[in-house]
C-alpha cells in the first residue's frame, strides 16, 4: 500500500476506536492505580469527537485540524489536550487527499512535535510519551514505501514502549506523589497510546 487516502485515514481512526472502547475500563483501572481512573472514559470521549468531526473531512489538513479543535472545545483534561495536540500537529506537516510513505511519516512526526509542546513530559517517566515517541521514531527510520509496514513498525515500537513503562517509576505531574507504588503496572497513557497504534496497523 503506497497511498493512504482520507477515506483509508478514517478506517484507521473508526478501527481505533473500536479498539480503544473494547479497552476502556482496562485503561481506568490502569489510571486508578496512580490517578483519577477517568483515563479509559476521557480517551473514549476524545476519539470519539474527533472521528465524529473526521466523517466529513474531505482532505488531510482541515480535517485533522477540525479533529484537534473538537477535542479541544468539546472535551477537556490533559487526555484531550493531548491528543487534540497530536491532530493539530498533524495537521501542521499534511495536505491533499491522500499522503505517500514520507507523507504518513511527516503527519505522524508533526503530530509527536506539537505534543512535546504541550508536555515536558519524556520516555522513562511512565507517561503516553514512552509509547509515542518510540513508535514515531520507529516510523521516520523505516525505509520501506509501503505504509503497512510503516504503521507496523509504529505500533510495535508503541507496545514495547508501553510495556517497559511496567517496571518504571511515575516521574510526572500527579502520579510522581505515588512513587514506588506506581511500580508494576503499565501506565495507563501509554498503554492507551499503543492501542491506537496497534489498531492504525490492524486496520490496513
Ligand atoms: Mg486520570
Amino acid at each position: 500500500m503506497e497511498k493512504l487516502s482520507v477515506e483509508d485515514f478514517k478506517r484507521l481512526l473508526n478501527h481505533a476506536l473500536l479498539r480503544i472502547k473494547e479497552r476502556e475500563n482496562e485503561f481506568s483501572q490502569l489510571d486508578a492505580v496512580i490517578g483519577d481512573g477517568d483515563h479509559g472514559t476521557a480517551i473514549v470521549s476524545a476519539f470519539s469527537v474527533a472521528t465524529k468531526s473526521a466523517e466529513k473531512g474531505t482532505e488531510y489538513k482541515s480535517m485533522l485540524n477540525d479533529m484537534g479543535f473538537a477535542i479541544m472545545l468539546e472535551t477537556s483534561g490533559s487526555t484531550s489536550t493531548l491528543l487534540g495536540a497530536f491532530f493539530l500537529g498533524m495537521s501542521d506537516t499534511s495536505q491533499g487527499v491522500e499522503l505517500d510513505a514520507d507523507g504518513v511519516k511527516a503527519m505522524f512526526a508533526g503530530g509527536l512535535a506539537n505534543v512535546q509542546k504541550q508536555t515536558q513530559a519524556k520516555p522513562g517517566d511512565k507517561t503516553m510519551m514512552d509509547a509515542l515517541v518510540p513508535a514515531v521514531d520507529a516510523m521516520q527510520s523505516c525505509s520501506s514505501i509501503n505504509i503497512k509496514d510503516i504503521l507496523r513498525i509504529g505500533a510495535d515500537a508503541a507496545l514495547k514502549g508501553a510495556k517497559s513503562t511496567v517496571d518504571m517509576k511515575a516521574n510526572f505531574g500527579r502520579a510522581r506523589n505515588y512513587g514506588e507504588r506506581s511500580i508494576g503496572y503499565a501506565d495507563s497513557g501509554a498503554t492507551s497510546w499503543s492501542c491506537m497504534f496497534a489498531s492504525f496497523a490492524e486496520a490496513l
